[in-house]
């Protein structure tokens, strides 16, 4: 009976400060707005869960993975919020809403989903945390959740920060579509 008190009592924190803020005049989906993703392999398992958190000027991404490969991966945020096994070409090209080239070591720009390689260790579990200033969840054109959505995907091998168009990565090997909280 105290636990389910307890439960209660946060339910209801939790539910006030959603009010606060609202009433302090941000937008549903500006600093502090949150999202997640469930990332799942070509067998449909879940492999990662990411948490999203808009930041001043970045969105924060937090994953937790438990069964992917060992081995350095890349990771990106791609165009579109679809995530269709096995292969998972739903999710379209890297989020590129500035038309620029791929890779931190292409051209004067990178894609805005374009994010850092990580390197999975044997237990295949792995927690990253990856700012990424280049997309928001808010208005403009870095907003992750424009008409079609987005997802964060895994790919096979690394990716070389400089191949067109996707850093010579590999195969998509995990996919998780980015959903408001
Ligand atoms: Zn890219």
């Amino acid at each position: 009976m105290q636990l389910r008190t307890t439960l209660a009592a946060s339910a209801l924190a939790a539910m006030s400060s959603v009010a606060a803020f609202g009433a302090a005049g941000h937008g549903s989906m500006g600093e502090g707005a949150t999202a997640h993703a469930v990332l799942k392999n070509a067998q449909g398992k879940s492999v990662g869960e990411a948490e999203l958190r808009q930041g001043v000027d970045v969105v924060l991404i937090q994953v937790r993975f438990d069964g992917l490969p060992p081995g350095r991966h890349a990771f990106h945020i791609h165009e579109k919020g679809s995530c269709e096994a096995p292969d998972f070409k739903s999710a379209g090209g890297h989020f590129n809403p500035t038309k620029a080239e791929h890779g931190y070591f292409a051209g004067k720009h990178h894609h805005s989903g374009d994010m850092p390689n990580f390197e999975v260790p044997s237990s295949g579990k792995i927690m990253l945390e990856v700012a990424n200033p280049d997309v928001t969840f808010g208005k403009g054109s870095g907003n992750l959740m424009d008409s079609d959505g987005s997802a964060i995907v895994v790919h096979d091998g690394q990716d070389d920060y400089k191949s067109q168009p996707s850093g010579d990565a590999g195969s998509r090997i995990a996919c998780g579509v980015i959903e408001k909280d």
